[in-house]
């Protein structure tokens, strides 16, 4: 097949979908490959190595043109012209975005949307949630320490000795176990929350304190269970005791993260207005869910602010600030789901039957596939 490596276009987003590495696995492969001059550039992989990899330089259009596309973001308003119909998109294609996907099936694309995948073992080595989420757990907590105007551990000086710092994570999943494991490595103290039992034994593991919140009916312990291993929104009535406990807890805390997601919704609201209006000042809160609306009311979409002697981030794109390993992980992602869709003589073979495919495909042949 012929493959293309656009830049990304969409502000800010500095990783690509295929590094010199997947590429020449490509070549190899008896495909061919065009990567637009400059895709790999903000994530320092540069022109120069694609070509010795065995790839050509060439234009955004000859890129976006190719019969199967590797995206990182969904092709944009200005991208999709330049695509051709029956071709092959493969990237974060956001599949909740309607309007997005119905442009994608406007356009003839075959579009298949990597977050999509089932959690099951088969699909870990092409689950770019997970190899994303893993570095954006690991970077927000080092946002925090830089934010933070003291130390994180334990330190016995002459001078006297500073106190490790207090760290709560709010959601375990794949980012919160690794905000944990980073905080614990810098020294902190450290204590978490999931609505999903199964979250405790991975917190404690970890070194980390569980912060309990007890279930008072079989309805809110059968929602908590959550499905496929996602949660789902959890009654009133556990969300206000959890924000009582979770409220004591960022009182006492120096350094709050927090990952709390539902799939397709928006994200709960885990830290009250009032919750960081009794932190302590100088105290950081990174949310990792601002994208879909943000764990706390008061982050800010993109920017670092500080409400109430708080520093809130609400960066987006964490995985972006560590472009080159990202670009890397998602590169072998997009590599390991091509299996699925070609053959060994290297022609597209879409195993529609498989799980996987099935799951990722979010539109063929100008129509949107059906969602389960
Ligand atoms: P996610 O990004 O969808 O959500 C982050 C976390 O927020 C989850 O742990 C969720 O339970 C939690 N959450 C939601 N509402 C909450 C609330 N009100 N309070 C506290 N926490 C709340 O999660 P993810 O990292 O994508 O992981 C989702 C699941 O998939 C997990 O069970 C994980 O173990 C599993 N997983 C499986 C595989 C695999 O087997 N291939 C790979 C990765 C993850």
């Amino acid at each position: 097949m012929h493959i293309g490596i656009p830049k990304e276009t969409r502000d800010g987003e500095t990783r690509v979908a295929a590094t010199p590495e997947t590429v020449k696995k490509y070549v190899g492969g008896k495909h061919t490959v065009v990567v637009e001059r400059g895709a790999g550039t903000a994530a320092r992989y540069l022109d120069e190595a694609y070509e010795a990899a065995g790839a050509t330089l060439g234009t955004a259009q000859d890129a976006l043109g190719a019969e199967l596309v590797m995206k990182v973001r969904a092709p944009s308003a200005a991208e999709l012209p330049q695509m051709k119909s029956g071709s092959v998109v493969i990237g974060m294609l956001d599949p909740f975005d309607a309007e997005g996907i119905q442009q994608m099936a406007a356009a003839g694309l075959t579009g298949f949307a990597l977050e999509a995948a089932p959690r099951i073992t088969r699909a870990q080595s092409l689950d770019v949630l997970s190899s994303q989420a893993n570095l954006a757990g690991y970077k927000a907590v080092l946002l925090a320490a830089h934010h933070y105007g003291r130390l994180i551990p334990m330190m016995m000086t002459a001078a006297g000795t500073l106190k490790a710092a207090r760290a709560v994570v709010l959601g375990t999943g794949v980012a919160g176990l690794q905000a944990i494991a980073t905080a614990k490595r810098l020294g902190a103290v450290v204590e978490a929350s999931d609505v999903r039992p199964a979250a405790r034994e991975q917190v404690e593991s970890l070194g980390a304190k569980f912060i309990d919140v007890p279930f008072e009916t079989d309805e809110e312990r059968e929602i908590a269970q959550g499905t496929g291993g996602y949660a789902r929104p959890m009654p009133p009535a556990w969300m206000a005791r959890q924000a009582a406990l979770v409220s004591e807890r960022c009182k006492q805390a120096d350094i709050v993260i927090t990952t709390a997601l539902i799939p397709g919704r928006p994200a709960p609201t885990l830290v009250s207005a009032e919750t960081v209006a009794a932190m302590k000042p100088g105290s950081v809160l990174v949310d990792l869910a601002v994208e879909r609306g943000g764990n706390c009311p008061l982050s800010e979409k993109g920017l670092v602010v500080e409400k109430h002697g708080v520093t809130i981030i609400g960066l987006t794109n964490l995985p972006g600030l560590v472009a080159t390993d990202a670009s890397a992980l998602y590169a072998r992602n997009i590599q390991d789901f091509l299996k699925l869709i070609i053959n060994a003589d290297g022609a597209l073979a879409i195993q529609r039957d498989d799980e996987i495919v099935a799951a990722c495909l979010v539109c063929e042949g100008g129509n949107v596939a059906r969602r389960n």
